[in-house]
C-alpha cells in the first residue's frame, strides 16, 4: 500500500478547502493533499442543477489568489445593473482551473480525486480510489482539515423526507432539462432558494405563473441583490451593514429584530401578506420577487409526506396531485446545520462559517490565521464558528451577526489579519477601498463602524436572556 506525507489533508475540494488550501499555501510553505470523492474540484457545483448561478456576485467568491469573472456589471437579463454571478460550470471550470494552473504547479498540492477519505489509525489516514479500490495512506505533520462539515445538500443526490408511490413522477431540478413532453403545469416543493430558483427558471421559459402550484409550508426572509454588491456598487452593501448593526443596536427584545431589519430594507418578505419565519441567506433581486409574487397558488399546509399518483399528503390535509402535473423536489436542505464547533484543535482543523453568509471568506480566513499564528487558543479566539441552526430563525440571525461584527472588531485590531481584510477579494470590503470616497458611502461606513460596539452588546445581551443559547 502507498504511503505518503504532508503537512496537511484536506478532506473535501468544494469552495471551503479550495479557499482555505489557496489562503494557506500563499502564507505558508506548508505541503497539502487534498481528498474528494468526486473526480474535480467544486464540491456541489458539480451536480447542482444547470439553471443555478451563485447567490452573491462572482467578485468575491471562490480563492483568494484569483478573480472569478471578469468583475463586470451586466448589462441585460435579471440580474441587469448587477456584478455577474457564475453558472455551476463557470464556478466548477475555475475551480479546475485553480488546480491545474496554480496549486499543482506549486509543486506543494498534490490531489486525490474519486478517492473516500475513510477515517484513520496509528498507521495514518486511510485514502481508497472509488474506481480501483486501491488504498494509499496519508501521514500527517500537521493536521487534518475537515473540509466536509457543512457540505452543502443537493436536490439531486438526497433522500426527500416523504415517500413517492411508484406511479407518480417527481423529479429533481436537474431532470427539468431532460423532459421531452410539455406538462399541464408544475408542483414546486419547497420553501428555500432552490424552490425560488426553479419557479423563476419555469416562468422565463414560459410557463404560465397559474399553472405552478409551490407548496411552500414557511416563508423565509431574502435579502436583496442590490445591497450585496462589491466594488463600485459597494456603498449599496456599506449602507445594508450599517442598517443591520444600527437595528441590532436599537431593538429592545429579538422580537422586534426583524420587523425593525425589515424597516429598514434590509430584508424583505416574498408575500406582503405572509410574515416570514426563517433566514437562510436567499438573495433575490426585486425582479424575481415581483416574478415569484406572480404564482398566486401557494399551499401552506405544512410539509409533504407522501406523494401517490393521484394525491400529495401534507401535515394538514390530503390534496390532489394534478393529473400531467410534473412535480418537482425543492426539499433539500442546501445549507448544512450542524452543531457549531472549535475550529483549531490541535490535530485537527474544522471548516465552518466564520463570517454570516460567505463560506469562501470563512475558510480563506481560517487559512491565513492557521499560517500566520502559533497558538490554537489564539486562533480560536480570532476564529469562532456560528453557522445557520436548523431553526434559521431570529437567534440564529442573531448569533451570526454577532460573531460576524465582533469578528471584525478583533481582526481590524490586529495589523496583519487588517492588511489581509483590506485586500482579500473574498469580502465585498476587500478591494473596496478606491470606492469608498463618495460622500455618501462615507457617511454609510460612519454609521456602520459607530454601531458595530453598539450591536454586538445589545446582542450579547439580548441572546443572553435566551435559555437554550450559550454565546461564543
Ligand atoms: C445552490 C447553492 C447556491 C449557493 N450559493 C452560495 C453563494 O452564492 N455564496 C456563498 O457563500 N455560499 C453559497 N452557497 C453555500 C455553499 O454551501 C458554499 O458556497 C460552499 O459551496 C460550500 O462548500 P463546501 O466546500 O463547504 O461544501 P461542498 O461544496 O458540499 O464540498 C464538500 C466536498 O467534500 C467531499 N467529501 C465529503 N466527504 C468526503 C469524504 N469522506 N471523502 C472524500 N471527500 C468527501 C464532497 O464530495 C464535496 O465535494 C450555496 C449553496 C447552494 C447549495
Amino acid at each position: 500500500m502507498p504511503e505518503i506525507e504532508t503537512d496537511y489533508l484536506v478532506v473535501g475540494a468544494g469552495a471551503s478547502g479550495m479557499a482555505f488550501t489557496d489562503a494557506l499555501i500563499a502564507s505558508s510553505d506548508a505541503e497539502v493533499v487534498m481528498v474528494d470523492r468526486r473526480h474535480r474540484p467544486g464540491g456541489h457545483w458539480n451536480d447542482d442543477y444547470p439553471f443555478v448561478r451563485l447567490h452573491q456576485p462572482s467578485a468575491f467568491y471562490g480563492v483568494a489568489s484569483r478573480a472569478l469573472g471578469q468583475d463586470r456589471i451586466d448589462e441585460s437579463g435579471i440580474n441587469a445593473g448587477f456584478y455577474e454571478r457564475a453558472t455551476a460550470a463557470e464556478i466548477c471550470d475555475y475551480y479546475g482551473r485553480v488546480l491545474d494552473e496554480h496549486f499543482l504547479p506549486s509543486g506543494r498540492v498534490r490531489f486525490f480525486g474519486m478517492h473516500d477519505h475513510l477515517g484513520n489509525d496509528a498507521d495514518g489516514h486511510l485514502l481508497r480510489s472509488r474506481v480501483t479500490g486501491r488504498t494509499t495512506t496519508v501521514r500527517v505533520r500537521r493536521k487534518l482539515v475537515d473540509a466536509t462539515y457543512i457540505e452543502s445538500s443537493l436536490p439531486s443526490t438526497h433522500t426527500p423526507g416523504y415517500t413517492v408511490d411508484s406511479a407518480a413522477v417527481v423529479v429533481t431540478p436537474n431532470q427539468l432539462l431532460g423532459l421531452d413532453e410539455p406538462a399541464s403545469g408544475f408542483t414546486v416543493i419547497g420553501a428555500g432558494k432552490t424552490s425560488m430558483d426553479t419557479c423563476c427558471w419555469l416562468i422565463e421559459q414560459g410557463v404560465d405563473p397559474d399553472t405552478i402550484r409551490w407548496i411552500r409550508p414557511r416563508d423565509g426572509w431574502t435579502a436583496d441583490r442590490a445591497s450585496i454588491q462589491p466594488l463600485r456598487l459597494v456603498g449599496a452593501f456599506v449602507e445594508w451593514v450599517a442598517a443591520q448593526n444600527e437595528a441590532c443596536a436599537q431593538v429592545e427584545s429579538l422580537d422586534e429584530l426583524f420587523p425593525t431589519l425589515e424597516d429598514r430594507g434590509a430584508f424583505h418578505r416574498l408575500d406582503p401578506g405572509v410574515e416570514p419565519v426563517f433566514n437562510r441567506g436567499a438573495i433575490l433581486c426585486e425582479a424575481e420577487r415581483v416574478m415569484l409574487r406572480e404564482v398566486g397558488n401557494v399551499v401552506r399546509l405544512g410539509k409533504v409526506n407522501h406523494i401517490g399518483a393521484d394525491r400529495i399528503d401534507l401535515d394538514e390535509e390530503t390534496i390532489p396531485n394534478e393529473a400531467g402535473h410534473v412535480v418537482v423536489d425543492c426539499t433539500a436542505a442546501g445549507l448544512a446545520t450542524p452543531p457549531d464547533r472549535r475550529v483549531y484543535d490541535p490535530d485537527r482543523i474544522t471548516i465552518q462559517w466564520i463570517q454570516a453568509g460567505i463560506a469562501p471568506f470563512s475558510a480563506a480566513l481560517i487559512g491565513f490565521v492557521e499560517a500566520s499564528r502559533e497558538d490554537d487558543t489564539d486562533k480560536n479566539r480570532l476564529c469562532t464558528a456560528r453557522g445557520f441552526s436548523r431553526r434559521a430563525d431570529v437567534v440564529s440571525y442573531a448569533a451570526g451577526w454577532l460573531n460576524t461584527q465582533r469578528g471584525f472588531l478583533l481582526w481590524r485590531a490586529e495589523p496583519d489579519l487588517a492588511e489581509w481584510l483590506s485586500t482579500c477579494r473574498l469580502s465585498p470590503f476587500g478591494n473596496a477601498g478606491p470606492y469608498l470616497g463618495d460622500p455618501a458611502t462615507r457617511e454609510a461606513l460612519g454609521r456602520m463602524v459607530g454601531a458595530q460596539s453598539p450591536a454586538v452588546e445589545n446582542l450579547q445581551r439580548l441572546l443572553a436572556k435566551v435559555s437554550s443559547f450559550e454565546t461564543a
